[in-house]
């Protein structure tokens, strides 16, 4: 840390060791956040990862087709970019290796602690720091960063017979390199962004297909082509040009969302193409009705596929328009009733969301858990701040998702507000901020406000961004240049300072 002259920290123990700041993750955020804090000139600092490499989402998601589904020259840093994209939406490799290679270009390689999942973070209110429990080892803290991912934790429903499967079972993003589907009978469970992926990977592959479909979901054609050499070589030797092509792509998604949150009337236009999408990959009318939302387009996340239609109208493949609602051995029986005979199963069921499941690890003032703050929903200042937890930051916090954009945006502007916090509290010589109740229920209010006229609200449907009481905790309702003003700077007024109060420990002024 830089030395403030009124800190007072303990110094470090031989059993102990004290960092200014711990992050939790290696994801985009993680690793994000060692890229700004070595920017700022903070050296002193952990990335704590629980799994043996970097790369987090881009790590855990290898199955069959993966890729983004935001352009690569916006779904990536704007201080690392990149030419070499091979294709507009990258595939998982590709997005992998960029991670990689930004940890080493970076410097943050001495940084990185692998295998040291956090099972604890607990605030210390006398010595105002963060003790940190990891599987490998324990560290204190002045700050911690919490960028464990909004869609790190696999979420397998717990289905009456699941158990007993004598098959194969195992989730999109754990998924078994080991197993060969070829010729199985095997099921897909859910049909959102990743089994939109996985299904015309391996339909042409396995002998039968069965789909376990409870909503559809509106599928717009995928606008994939591979990056020329001439359009490398222009980005690698004039950066100017990449730049201007991530403007690009940046001005139209920022267009495109006040549709979202502010006209959802004006979606049909868009669902119109939707439609036409379902009429060219489906020749069935039964099964195209079957697939088409009741709802309006952009409630639930879109999906961008050319294949996925054609792939589930093959003659292997079954849509059961009805979630999987219990086992009997090797046979899955649907909500309707039906029963299918399989050898394995995918769950392409998402994510602990809304229910982020650091929230049970992080105890803060007066030893509340984050998960007990939280149980009537997620809720933090600028989706960074939570109060009763001083010092700690999030980076994808509560309402930072977006539903049309690059998270990397809300990343990088959470970023900024993190650095902005550091150097505030640095600067005022206090030992940690947490925000005032009145300033994180306002902008909570102001929030929820915008949220009622968006199409997440207002569309009809049930998505993964409501938690069980309905309320959308995970998206943000406006644009990312509005939420990048909003995190530009620590507006101290919606803060208050905590001073160090524990006695004065004599090396530590050394
Ligand atoms: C299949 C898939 C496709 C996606 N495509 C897009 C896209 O096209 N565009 C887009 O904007 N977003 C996309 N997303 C969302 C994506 O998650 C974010 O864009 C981004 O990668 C999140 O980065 P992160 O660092 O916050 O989280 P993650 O990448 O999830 O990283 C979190 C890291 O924290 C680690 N961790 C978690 N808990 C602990 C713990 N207790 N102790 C130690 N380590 C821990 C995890 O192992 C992981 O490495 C996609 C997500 C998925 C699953």
């Amino acid at each position: 840390m830089a030395a403030s002259p009124k800190r007072t920290k303990q110094r470090p123990t031989e059993q102990t060791p004290h960092v200014r700041v711990a992050v939790v993750g290696s994801g985009f955020g993680g690793l994000g956040a060692g890229v700004r804090l070595r920017r700022a000139g903070i050296t002193d600092f952990v990335i704590l990862e629980r799994a043996d490499s970097v790369g987090g989402t881009w790590r855990d998601n290898s199955y069959p087709g993966c890729a983004c589904d935001v352009p690569s020259h916006l779904y990536s840093f704007s201080f690392a970019p990149n030419p070499d994209w091979p294709r507009s939406f990258s595939g998982q490799p590709d997005i992998r290796a960029y991670l990689e290679r930004v940890t080493d270009t970076f410097g943050l390689r001495p940084h990185l602690r692998f295998n040291a999942e956090v099972t604890e973070l607990r605030w210390e209110q006398e010595q105002t720091r963060w003790r940190i429990t990891t599987a490998a080892g324990t560290w204190t803290a002045d700050a911690v960063v919490s960028a464990s991912g909004p869609l790190a934790d696999p979420q397998i429903p717990e289905l009456p017979g699941l158990a007993e499967f004598p098959g194969k079972v195992f989730h999109s993003s754990r998924w078994d390199h080991d197993y060969d589907l070829t010729g199985k009978r095997v099921a897909v469970v859910g049909t959102g962004a990743s089994a939109a992926q996985i299904i015309p990977q391996i339909q042409p592959k396995v002998g039968k297909l069965t789909v376990f479909q409870r909503t559809p979901a509106w599928v717009l054609p995928r606008r994939d082509r591979e990056i020329s050499a001439a359009e490398k070589w222009l980005h690698a030797k004039l950066p100017p040009t990449g730049a201007l092509r991530r403007a690009a792509l940046f001005a139209l998604r920022e267009v495109q969302v006040d549709a979202f949150v502010r006209r959802p009337g004006t979606l049909k236009l868009v669902e119109q193409l939707a439609v036409h999408n379902i009429h060219k990959g489906v020749a069935d009318p039964e099964l195209r009705a079957r697939l088409t939302p009741d709802y309006r387009i952009g409630c639930k996340r879109i999906l961008l596929s050319n294949t996925y239609y054609p792939a589930l109208a093959a003659a292997n493949a079954e849509v059961v328009s009805a979630g999987l609602a219990e086992l009997r051995g090797s046979t899955l029986v649907a909500a309707d009733g039906s029963e299918h005979e399989v050898d394995a199963i995918v769950f392409g069921t998402g994510f602990h969301v809304t229910d982020m499941p650091i929230a049970h690890r992080v105890f803060g003032i007066d030893g509340v858990s984050l998960a007990e703050e939280w149980k009537d929903g997620m809720e933090a200042l600028r989706g960074s701040t939570v109060r009763g937890f001083p010092n700690l930051f999030f980076v994808i916090g509560p309402n930072t998702g977006l539903g049309n954009s690059s998270m990397i945006l809300m990343i990088e502007s959470q970023l900024n507000y993190l650095i902005d916090a550091l150097t505030t509290l640095s600067a005022l010589g206090g030992a940690a901020l947490q925000p005032t109740a009145r300033a994180q229920r306002q902008w909570n209010l102001e929030l929820q406000h915008k949220m009622s006229r968006t199409v997440w609200s207002t569309g009809g449907c049930r998505s993964w961004y409501q938690d069980e009481g309905g309320k959308n905790t995970v998206l943000w309702p406006a644009s990312t240049s509005s939420f990048r003003r909003a995190t530009r700077k620590l507006d101290l007024a919606e803060y208050e300072v905590i001073r160090q109060t524990a006695p004065v420990a004599e090396e530590a002024l050394v």
